[in-house]
Parts: C-alpha cells; structure tokens; sequence
C-alpha cells in the first residue's frame, strides 16, 4: 500500500522597491534602460566609496510591513553577505541578516473558499545585483556581458513560514503578496520585469507526520504558472524518491522551463557560507513609532477591506470582490464606474467578462487599455436606454476596446441603434409573414418553435438591430390576429 504524502512549502520572495533612486547611490532604477547607463563609483564597487542609505527605501519597507501585517524593529541594521559573483562588483551584498525590519507578519488567503493564515517570519532590505547577459562566442571562446544597471536596485526580501501545503496555496499567497505590494504602492510587482521574483522550498513528508522532510529550494520561478508547475513536480519527484527508498538531499534545484523539470544546482555541502557580519559603513537605523503611525496614515484601503466593502454595500458575491480586489487598477476602474452607472453587479459582469477577456487576449493590463471606467458607463447607459441590445453591446465594447472611440460615436458610426419603434417592426413582420405562410400554419397548429423562426428571421433582416423584447411583442399581436 503506498503512503498518502503531504506537501509542505515555504516562499522567499523578492520584491523590487519602485524608488526613483537606488539604496546606496543617487543613480537612477529606471527599468529597461542602456546597459551600464545607471551606475556611479558607488554602485559598481569602486574603492572607498561610502554608500548613504536612501530613507524612501525604509519608508517603502515600512509600508510593506504593515501591509504584511507585521512588526516593524525600531532597530534594525545592515550585513554583508560575502560572496563572489561577475554581477556582483562589492564580492558582498548589503543585506540584513541578524536584526531584520519586519518580523512576524502574515496574509490570509482564500482558496476555493477555504480561508487560511499563512505567516511570514521576516522580511529585509538588501541591494540587488546586477545582471550577467550571455552574448555569444568570439572565435571559440564564449562570453558574457555585466550589465551594473540593477547593482544597487532597493529589495526586500519576505519569507514565509513553511504553512503552505499544495501548489494552489502557494499561489494564492504569492498573489495574494502580490495585490498588497500594489495597494501599498511600493512596487510594480510584475512578474514578467522581475520585479517579484520568487523561490520555493518544498519537502514532503506522510500526512500526520509532525516532523517536516528534507527541503529543497527551487530557483528562477517567475511566473504563477511556473511557480505551480515546478512545486507539482517537485513534491511528485520526492514522494516518488520516498516510495522507491532513495535518500533525498537538502540541495538547491533550478526550474526548467522548457522541459518542465526542475534540476539541481547544488547541495547543502557546496551551498556558500556567506560569513554575514554587520557593515561597518552603515550606521543602524532607528525607527521611531511617530514615522510608523504617520505611514499607516498614509495607506490606502487595502484588499481585504475593500472586498468586504464591495460585498456589503453592494452585495457583490465574494468571487466578484475579490477578483476585482486583485490590483488597486481594477478596483478603481470599479469604484469610477459604479459612480457614474450604479449598477454594481451589472459592472462587474463587464469586467469580468469581456473585458477581462479582451485584456487577455492582447496581453494588456486595465490600467493601459483604451477601456476608461466613463467609458463602460456610457455604453451601459446605452443599453440601459434601449439605444442598443446586450448583444450590439458587445460589439460595441469590442470597438471601443480597439479604437477608444466612444459607445456613443461608434454607434452613430455604424449606425447601430436598436429598432424599439413597433410600426418599423410590423412592417417588417409582415412582410415575413407573408412569405412564410406554412410556417403561420404550424405556429397556429400548436408549433411553439415556429415563433422562433420568425424572431430569427426578423433579426436576420434587421442585422441584430431589433430590440428582441419588442419583436416578441409584436410577433405576438401580429400571430394572434392571423
Ligand atoms: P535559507 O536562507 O537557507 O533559504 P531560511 O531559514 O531563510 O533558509 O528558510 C527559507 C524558507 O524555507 C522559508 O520560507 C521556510 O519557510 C522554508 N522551509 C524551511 N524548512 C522547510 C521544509 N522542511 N519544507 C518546506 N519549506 C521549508
Ligand atoms: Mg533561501
Ligand atoms: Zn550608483
């Protein structure tokens, strides 16, 4: 009989602080920009440069920490985490390692409907390094460029506890961190820039075992997608490694995206030892608890109450609030909208639908697309009128997503108003009629279909524009008096 295995996972997860300026320097964080276009002796580990703390960065990290719902250390400082690396011009990252600015946080999360707590034990400020681009050959020799540009770059580093027990969980957290950052606004939490990026330690062990199982630690996840795949095989790889009696190793293992296998990097005895000690440049810092209160002053309303408030006070169902409690984008193109057309469920159907769809389908985030909240509200309006059907709406929507015309012009443009006027219709039914008179006979014979041929027809002739609850009611008048 095979053992029933749990899995058990814990998130480290680097978060890009979007401060103009880098930690240690003055040079610019802009993201794409010419290699080695950002740098100053400070961040490319010139001799006897003196790095200078950049206060937003602390800032930042506070209000990441009450967004994590964690303490903030009214001490805490900085270490040198030593290690030798191309990208890397110090041989040391500035990091914190023994006093951390936050501790103890958590988030909750929700999936499926199962609501749980997953706690955060720490999280840090350290320095990014830079990047290694790997060229080509020349002759036969291979090589790689260094690119300093992201030396320096603010991070912060959360960690979870090891609460996580399936692949969905660990996504739902990592989103879940993810909305929060954006709501707190200190960073653009983009996946695909790197400006989250996250790796997962996962072990196995039998279910009701206390003790947890040997872990490994997976690199270079930077999707969801990648972050479910690479935990599902990962924990399969293990129980399968358990079942056949071979031992497992604590060891680091890459993600291979192409061949959806992870693959190890190194073991616990080649893992470095990064002698952290305290970094004499660096005077700690000291948070007093007036600078905290006057950050929480400044946050906003973050996921968890704005989807209790959709839910409240417009009874939006706790699927709708939460997808819309997503990002800081969505709810605002919500709360926009819902001022202008205040039809909150009406809303959300839109936003859920098709523009999510729309906004799919090209790779386009809410906040960047032609769609503005006084936009939908229009278009509903449109329908609400009777000016066009649900169904003309949806062309219209798609226009208006292309073009960023108005609801308004593009029906004028296309000449879309709905037909409402019953004599126009009549006119039109009749005309049908008269050239289908076997199928009068079967509507008369009891044949409820054969109304419904005339509505198509109607429809047909009319390319969509008849309003469907007047062509019934005519059709109706018109049948009974045959
Ligand atoms: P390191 O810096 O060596 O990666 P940490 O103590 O910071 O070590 O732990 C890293 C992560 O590993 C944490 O998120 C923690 O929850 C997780 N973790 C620890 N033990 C296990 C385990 N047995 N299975 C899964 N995750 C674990
Ligand atoms: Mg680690
Ligand atoms: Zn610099």
């Amino acid at each position: 009989m095979s053992t029933e295995f749990e899995t058990v996972v814990g998130l480290e997860v680097h978060v890009e602080l979007k401060t103009d300026t880098k930690i240690f320097c003055s040079c610019k964080t802009a993201f794409g920009a010419e290699p080695n276009s950002q740098v100053c002796p400070i961040c490319s580990g010139f001799p006897g440069m003196l790095p200078v703390l950049n206060k937003k960065v602390v800032e930042y990290a506070i209000k990441s920490g009450l967004a994590i719902n964690a303490e903030i250390a009214p001490y805490c400082k900085f270490d040198r985490k030593n290690y030798f690396y191309p990208d890397l011009p110090n041989a040391y990252q500035i990091s914190q390692f023994y006093l951390p600015i936050c501790t103890d946080g958590y988030l909750d999360i929700n999936v499926e409907g199962t609501k749980k707590r997953i706690r955060i034990t720490r999280a840090h400020m350290e320095e990014d390094a830079g990047k290694l681009v790997h060229e080509g050959t020349i002759m036969t020799t291979s090589y790689s460029l260094v690119d300093l540009n992201r030396t320096g770059v603010p991070l912060l580093e959360i960690v979870s506890e090891p609460d996580l027990r399936s692949s969905q969980e660990a996504r739902a957290y990592l989103e879940k961190l993810r909305s929060m950052l954006l709501f707190a606004q200190v960073s653009d939490a983009k996946m695909e820039e790197g400006s989250i990026r996250c790796d997962a330690n996962v072990s196995v062990r039998p279910l009701g075992d206390k003790n947890l199982g040997v872990r490994v630690e997976i690199k270079n996840l930077n999707s969801f997608k990648a972050l479910e795949k690479a935990i599902e095989y990962e924990a399969k790889r293990q129980m399968e490694a358990i079942e056949d009696g071979e031992p497992l190793i604590q060891e680091t293992r890459t993600w291979d995206e192409e061949k959806s296998i992870t693959r190890s990097m190194r073991t616990k005895e080649e893992a470095h030892d990064y002698r952290y000690y305290p970094d004499p440049d660096l005077p700690p810092i000291k948070i007093d608890q007036e600078w905290i209160d006057s950050i929480r002053q400044t946050m906003p309303e973050m996921p968890d109450k704005a989807q209790e408030r959709l839910m409240g006070k417009y009874g939006l169902p706790e699927y709708d609030a939460a997808l819309i409690t997503v990002s800081p984008y969505n709810l605002k193109f919500f709360d926009q909208c819902v001022a202008l057309y205040p039809d909150a469920k009406t809303v959300s159907n839109w936003m859920m639908g098709e523009l999510s769809r729309l906004l799919n389908q090209n790779s386009q985030e809410i906040e960047q697309c032609h769609i503005k909240p006084e936009m939908l509200a229009d278009m509903l309006k449109l329908i609400n009128d009777g000016t066009i059907s649900g169904k003309m709406a949806k062309s219209v929507f798609e226009e208006m997503f292309k073009t960023g015309k108005s609801a308004g012009h593009i029906v004028k443009e296309q000449g879309m108003i709905q037909i409402s006027d019953e004599d126009t219709l009549r006119k039109i039914i009749q005309e049908i009629v008269e050239q289908n008179p076997g199928v009068v006979e079967d509507y008369k014979n009891g044949k409820e279909k054969a109304k419904g041929f005339f509505v198509g027809q109607v429809m047909k002739a009319t390319k969509g524009q008849a309003n469907p609850g007047a062509v019934n009611k005519v059709l109706s008048d018109f049948l009974s008096k045959e």
